[in-house]
C-alpha cells in the first residue's frame, strides 16, 4: 500500500492507495485563515506547518499500525525538489524541508512532486490522458498548475519541475501575481480570480463554489455577469492557445475548481480557442476533457513513485 497526500491551495487530502491506484481510505482538511469560522477539522493558515505536520504524521502512524506502507508521496502546489518545498506562493511557503521532517517522525520514505505533474501522472496511468502520446493537463483552481505529456511521458525539468504555465505573462504591466511578477496567466485566469471578480461586482461574501455557481446560473441574463464571464474566457483562451501553439497537444484535460463550472465555461472556451484566430496551426477541433479522477488525481498521482514505469527519468 502507498500513501498519497495532496496539499492544495485551500485544502489537504491524504489517502491510502492500493496497487491498482484505488483509494481505500481518505481524509481531508480545509486550510482556513483566522477570520474564517473554524471547527476541529480545519488547518489554520497562520499555523500551517505545525498543523500540517501533525495531521500527516498522525495519519501515517495510524495507517502503519495495521498496514505495510511502501512509500509516501506528496503533491505540492509549487516548486519542489524531491525533499523540499522550494516555493509555494499561494501557501506562502519557502524552503520547507517537509520530507525530512516527516521521515524522521514516521520512518517511512517520503517524496515530493509538483501537484499538476502528479495529477497528470494519475490521469495518464488511470484517467483521461491514458492512451495519448501527446497531451496537456491544466489544474485551474486557486492558481493554475500545468503538465505536458510528450511521447507518453510527463515532462519535468532536471532540478525544479518547470512547465510553469501559470506564470507566463499574458499582459504587459498587468495585475500583480502572488509570484511577484505582473500580468501572469493565473492572475487573470485562475478560478479564484474568476470568483473574486464576480463576488466583488455583485457584493457577494461567499466564495464557495456551489454558491457562486448557483448565483451564475440564476443570473445568466445579467449583462455585467456575462461580461465578466466573457472576459475570463478570453484570457483563459489566450493562455491556452499559447500552450497549444507550443506543444500541439491532442487532448487537454482540466482539473481543479474549474471542473465545477465546466458546463458554463468549457464549450465557450473551446469556441473561443477555435474561432478567434488564436491558433497558429488551424484546427477543426480540440479534445477538451475533465479529469476522470476529479479531485483525487493529486492524491493518486502523489502515490506513484520513481519505480512507476511511466515515470520520466
Ligand atoms: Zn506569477
Amino acid at each position: 500500500m502507498k500513501i498519497g497526500i495532496d496539499i492544495g491551495g485551500s485544502h489537504i487530502g491524504i489517502g491510502l492507495i492500493d496497487d491498482k491506484g484505488i483509494i481505500i481510505d481518505k481524509e481531508e482538511r480545509y486550510i482556513i485563515n483566522s477570520s474564517e469560522k473554524s471547527t476541529q477539522l480545519e488547518i489554520k493558515q497562520e499555523n500551517l506547518k505545525q498543523e500540517l505536520e501533525e495531521f500527516i504524521i498522525n495519519k501515517i502512524n495510524q495507517y502503519k499500525q495495521t498496514i505495510k506502507i511502501e512509500n509516501v508521496g506528496i503533491a505540492v502546489p509549487g516548486t519542489v525538489n524531491k525533499t523540499t518545498i522550494i516555493r509555494a506562493v499561494n501557501l506562502d511557503l519557502e524552503n520547507y524541508n517537509i520530507a525530512q521532517i516527516l521521515e524522521e517522525k514516521t520512518n517511512v520514505r517520503v517524496h515530493l512532486r509538483n501537484d499538476a505533474k502528479c495529477s497528470a501522472l494519475a490521469e495518464l496511468k488511470y484517467g483521461n490522458l491514458k492512451g495519448y502520446e501527446n497531451g496537456m493537463f491544466l489544474c485551474i483552481g486557486t492558481g493554475i498548475g500545468g503538465a505536458i505529456v510528450y511521447n507518453g511521458k510527463v515532462l519535468e525539468a532536471k532540478n525544479v519541475p518547470g512547465y510553469e504555465f501559470s506564470h507566463m505573462i499574458i499582459q504587459k504591466n498587468g495585475i500583480q501575481c502572488n509570484c511577484g511578477k505582473r500580468g501572469c496567466f493565473e492572475a487573470y485566469s485562475s478560478i479564484k480570480r474568476f470568483k473574486e471578480k464576480i463576488a466583488k461586482e455583485f457584493c457577494l461574501d461567499n466564495l464557495n463554489n456551489n454558491y457562486i455557481k448557483e448565483f451564475i446560473i440564476n443570473n445568466l441574463n445579467d449583462v455585467r455577469l456575462r461580461y465578466i464571464i466573457s472576459q475570463y474566457i478570453e484570457n483563459l483562451a489566450i493562455g491556452i492557445s499559447n500552450l497549444i501553439n507550443i506543444f500541439e497537444p491532442e487532448i487537454i484535460v482540466f482539473g481543479g475548481g474549474f471542473v465545477d463550472y465546466s458546463d458554463i465555461l468549457l464549450e465557450p472556451l473551446k469556441q473561443q480557442i477555435l474561432t478567434t484566430n488564436l491558433l497558429f496551426n488551424k484546427r477543426d477541433d480540440i479534445i477538451l476533457k475533465l479529469a476522470k479522477l476529479g479531485n483525487d488525481a493529486g492524491i493518486i498521482g502523489a502515490s506513484l513513485n520513481d519505480k512507476t514505469p511511466i515515470f520520466n527519468e
